[in-house]
């Protein structure tokens, strides 16, 4: 008798640590990754390339570009199930966070009716975000909240960088960025008849539960950046 009430309490402990350790489970659609990469753009850089239809005030501070899950091993999980036809619309952010994203994750382009930030987002979730495996309230939060908590041009600027079209050496934006360890990821510039390397994105690492930008593991590394010196376009 005494033996099946400590069966009885034994299978009923199981079945709430069970449940329990469900709801920690991540979701169905959540990926293997180890990070992620905060992808802040220079916005001069990318509409100053040719055939770049941007919108007329391009701004002049670093603009999100998205958050990208990444694993150590150099993959980044794409298209996940979880994908929505609109963001703005799928009601599933709330008016505060849409807000900061209108203000610093701009669609750069040009675009028929509205701001087309939404589209932007969609674009940005659908490929990426769906593998965070969080809700898009989660996922937008946690992207502008990072973004906001640097200012790039500032410490740039605080380094002696500024973009006036000239040329640094690299080991400059890599001293100015050094606390990051981040990737400085260059496009190309036509500069005075010749093809430069500009300064375009810089990729920050964020610890996969969205709360912190931390030092990537390798230390400033260059992605597109050639062997000379790089232009900060105005
Ligand atoms: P990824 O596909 O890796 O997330 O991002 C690369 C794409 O993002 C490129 O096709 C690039 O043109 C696009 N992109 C970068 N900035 C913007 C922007 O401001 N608006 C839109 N619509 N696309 C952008």
């Amino acid at each position: 008798m005494r033996s099946m009430k400590v069966n009885g309490i034994a299978v009923a402990t199981a079945v709430v640590a069970c449940s329990w350790l469900s709801f920690l489970a991540p979701t169905s659609n959540a990926q293997n990754f180890d990070f992620f990469y905060l992808v802040m753009q220079w916005p001069p850089a990318f509409c100053n390339q040719p055939g770049a239809r941007c919108k007329p005030r391009i701004p002049r501070t670093f603009t999100i570009h998205g958050m990208w899950p990444q694993t150590n091993s150099g993959g980044s999980p794409q298209d996940c199930p979880g994908a929505v036809p609109d963001v703005r619309r799928s009601g599933q952010v709330d008016e505060a966070t849409l807000g900061l994203m209108d203000r610093q994750w701009p669609n750069l382009k040009r675009v028929r009716r509205g701001n087309g930030n939404s589209q932007f987002w969609t674009y940005e979730w659908n490929k990426h975000g769906t593998c965070s495996g969080w809700s898009l309230q989660r996922y937008f939060r946690a992207t502008v909240d990072r973004a906001s908590g640097v200012d790039l041009l500032r410490e740039l600027r605080s380094n002696g960088i500024q973009p006036d079209n000239q040329l640094y050496a690299r080991n400059r934006f890599g001293n100015a960025l050094g606390r990051y360890s981040a990737v400085i990821s260059c496009n190309n510039v036509r500069r005075r008849r010749t093809i430069s390397k500009q300064i375009h994105e810089i990729w920050l690492c964020v610890h996969k539960d969205g709360s912190r930008i931390f030092p990537c593991a390798r230390g400033t590394r260059f992605r597109n950046c050639g062997g000379g010196a790089i232009v900060f376009s105005s």
